[in-house]
């Protein structure tokens, strides 16, 4: 594992940044700059182009914009992405970054996120968070510890998919890293972004769909919406409009079979129940066997592991097109759960398996870097005086 310590000067605030934006956004942002209406819309598609397509980071590239109208955009905006604060490899190729969003009034120091970044052979997946932290409070969730929380703007989660492709050369005419761990050649390096960062999505639902509709747009980053999944732990009455107004895959923070123990891991389900919430998916929009619902269960030793259990869950999603994604927990300190033992999740995914599921069980990835779900930020303080510790010594430390 190594880690690269980073951190260019933040954006002028007073130039903002137009990476992120959505096309009606740099319509407005072209319209302040002085491009008259008919235009706009023909300016809109090239600097679409430019900023998504090709990842440009100065105006000056953008040789079929005329050098006045370059400059007028330069005098106002930027191309500026936010702050890489750190970097960590781990030996597995899985990438984190812990990412500082600029400012946005005096008494913020700028949000702190982080993404996280997995090569396999045959594809590269950016999972992204949606919130600073997270309302909710599942019990074995670090996240929910938070105390901080804030939504990010479509433009802030948008911005996370072009700092993962800056980081990996997935931009053309890009290098790509030089420890070459990628997905092999002819596999688009960041080729799904699944929403299983910080925050619930679905009560950030406007931004979240806003970002979608930037990825997924063909002139540009161009992500199949069938690449993009969204993870709810359950909030019930906006699957529906994800499904209708995003159209991404859908993934359910299942974690029980019974609502005892489901209000006690989700304490969402108080509020939305197990039946409630299948019921959602089944009339989830433009489910089908080739576009299945993905459900999370994280095995918890003791706690929701037992073969009754795995029996129990293939009963409960009967009829529902699914798939099951058994997640070994990740613990973090202070946690009372434990991880199940190997043989306990072995003996629970044949179950499922049985029943016809294929690969349940999440490989953990970038154990090294703490890179899990539910992990994100919960090392953040000390990656951060690491990262000031080695920039003000200047040096980058090499891998281990
Ligand atoms: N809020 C959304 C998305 C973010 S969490 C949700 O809850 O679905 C992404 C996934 O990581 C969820 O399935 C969550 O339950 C799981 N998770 C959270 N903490 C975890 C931990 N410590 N170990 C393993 N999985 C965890
Ligand atoms: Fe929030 Fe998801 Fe963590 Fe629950 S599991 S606290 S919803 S981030």
């Amino acid at each position: 594992m190594h880690l690269q310590a980073s951190i260019p000067p933040h954006p002028s605030p007073d130039r903002p940044s137009l990476v992120g934006l959505g096309r009606p956004q740099l319509a407005s942002a072209l319209a302040a700059a002085g491009v008259p209406a008919r235009e706009r819309n023909m300016r809109v598609a090239q600097l679409w182009h430019w900023v998504y397509f090709h990842g440009a980071e100065d105006f000056e590239h953008m040789l079929n914009i005329g050098k006045p109208l370059r400059a007028a955009l330069a005098e106002r905006y930027s191309l500026a992405r936010p702050q890489v604060v750190a970097e960590q490899v781990s030996t597995d190729g899985t990438r984190k970054w812990l990412v500082r969003m600029p400012p946005t009034g005096a008494l913020d120091r700028g949000a702190e996120i982080e993404c996280v970044y997995i090569p396999e052979s045959d594809r590269g997946t950016l999972c992204v968070s949606s919130q600073v932290g997270c309302t909710l409070t599942c019990t074995f969730c670090h996240t929910g510890t938070q105390r901080l929380v804030r939504n990010l703007t479509a433009q802030e989660i948008v911005q996370q998919l072009i700092v993962a492709r800056d980081r990996i050369g997935d931009f053309p005419g890009r290098a790509p890293p030089k420890d070459g761990l990628l997905p092999a050649a002819g596999t688009r390096a960041v080729s799904n972004v699944v929403f299983m960062g910080m925050g619930e999505p679905l009560y950030n639902f406007e931004n979240v769909r806003d970002a979608v509709t930037v990825m997924s747009d063909g002139d540009g980053l161009s992500l199949s919406k069938r690449r993009i999944t969204v993870s709810t732990s359950g909030v019930v009455p906006q699957i529906g409009p994800l499904g209708r107004e995003a159209a991404t895959m859908l993934a359910i923070s299942l974690h029980a079979v019974t609502d005892d123990l489901r209000d006690e891991l989700v304490p969402l389900n108080r509020k939305y129940p197990i039946r409630e919430l299948l019921d959602a998916c089944r009339s989830y929009p433009g489910v089908s066997n080739a576009r299945r619902i993905t459900f999370e269960y994280v095995m918890l030793k003791g706690v929701n592991d037992t073969p009754a259990e795995a029996r129990a869950l293939v009963r409960l999603l009967k009829g529902i097109p699914a798939k099951i994604n058994l997640i070994p927990f990740n613990p973090w300190p202070g946690t009372k759960y434990e991880c199940s033992e190997w043989t306990t999740i072995e003996r629970f995914s044949d179950i499922v398996f049985s029943a016809g599921y294929a690969s349940p069980v999440r490989t953990p990835r970038g154990r090294d870097i703490l890179a899990a779900c539910g992990q994100l930020k919960s090392e953040t303080e000390k990656m951060r005086a690491r990262a000031r510790m080695m920039l003000e010594e200047s040096l980058v430390l090499g891998a281990d």
